[in-house]
């Protein structure tokens, strides 16, 4: 999810939102101003519900902010850096920047923004029954117990067993703890979620028959969770064929490099024709790997300034490129690459070891599906 708006920094974490957040607010503005309130507490003016409306979906939103936090401030605290917050349409998304270690930590990541969302709903509600005491105005308590119970409703709800939802993270660390492989139970967790998710799909379709509105919602959320889980799915099932096997055991050694120095116009006549390459690793002065060509890039420098190009000038820089080291997980860089051609393998010292394309892997993986790799040993 992109972050249209950036927050700021939150406990070393930075926030922000997608613009889709916006459309979350309304909604919950509107229905709380035009059907909620008017029915809870009839007889306040247009004003006074739609006032009350907004502040209600500003504090839903802070809600899912305190959700997510709790899930990062966990993660942080496990060892697992987090990169990033964001808000949108659907709820709050945490993008953390690697695994926890062991499954305790996982399920207590998981387990800390639900914890959170029934505190929060149990505030609200001990508030609204609070401010009643206190004689409050009807339409201020309606408003604290909706939101206190749309808290509770929101931690039920991410505590459904199916990734990416939290009882899906939950159900992971389960797994993992009773089977000790951490790649067979995030597979386990990510099939739980692609099933999850139909179930919200056939359910919103019947609901939204009945001419519910909310039908629409669980369909929408439904398909995320189907289309997520499948990814995630797919992604398990990589990491568990391709086990514990080396970047250095599929490697291979490049067919041909660019230098930061040679013109385009050189490469394109003296070494792209001998070549089947799509991307090229490019090497800089001091013989250290910085970054990567691809063949559509050296063809788009127009002919007349071919010649006075570097290669250098319009590489991919090594930063937005998948590197690992010859003794990391294939399976970790592989997840790295996605639909990416090229990989680099460097050492410590950035000099270029090797490369992993595209059909290095697929060649492993056609191997391992003759003789399986082994199993990481987790304790
Ligand atoms: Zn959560």
């Amino acid at each position: 999810m992109r972050q249209t708006v950036r927050f700021g920094r939150i406990f070393g974490v930075d926030v922000g939102a997608n613009w889709s957040l916006l459309v979350l607010i309304f909604l919950v503005t509107n229905g709380l101003a035009t059907v909620v309130l008017p029915e809870l507490t009839p007889g306040h003016s247009t004003t006074g519900y739609w006032s009350a409306g907004a502040v209600c979906g500003l504090l839903i939103a802070g809600s899912l902010l305190l959700h997510e936090l709790a899930h990062s401030v966990v993660a942080r605290r496990a060892g697992v850096p987090v990169e990033r917050i964001t808000l949108w349409a659907l709820g709050g998304v945490s993008v953390l920047g690697g695994e926890p270690a062991s499954p305790r930590s996982a399920f207590w990541i998981a387990a800390a923004g639900p914890l959170t969302s029934i505190g929060l709903g149990m505030v609200a509600g001990g508030g609204a029954l609070a401010l009643s005491l206190f004689g409050a105005p009807q339409l201020v308590v309606s408003s604290a117990l909706w939101l206190g119970t749309i808290n509770v409703f929101l931690a039920v709800f991410n505590l459904l067993p199916g990734n990416p939802l939290d009882g899906g993270r939950i159900l992971r660390a389960v797994l993992w703890r009773r089977s000790g492989d951490p790649d067979r139970a995030e597979a386990g967790a990510a099939r739980a979620g692609q099933v999850l998710g139909v179930l919200l799909i056939a359910l919103g379709f019947v609901q939204s028959f009945t001419g519910e509105f909310a039908g629409l919602w669980l369909v929408l959320v439904g398909l995320m969770i189907m289309t997520s889980a499948g990814a995630e799915s797919q992604t398990a099932r990589l990491r568990i064929a391709l086990g514990t096997t080396r970047v250095a055991d599929v490697m291979s050694a490049p067919r041909a490099i660019a230098y930061d120095a040679t013109s385009v116009d050189r490469f394109l006549a003296e070494i792209v024709p001998g070549t089947p390459e799509l991307v090229y690793p490019v090497v800089d002065l001091d013989g250290r790997a910085a970054g990567t060509v691809a063949l559509h890039r050296l063809v788009r420098v127009p002919r007349s300034l071919a010649p006075s190009t570097r290669i250098a000038e319009i590489r991919t820089p090594l930063k937005d490129v998948p590197v690992a080291g010859p003794d990391d997980r294939v399976a970790d860089l592989a997840v790295r690459m996605g639909a990416r051609t090229l990989a680099l393998v460097i050492d410590h010292d950035h000099r270029l070891l090797g490369v992993v394309d595209q059909q290095d892997l697929g060649r492993r993986l056609r191997l391992l599906a003759e003789h399986p790799a082994p199993r990481p040993e987790t304790a």
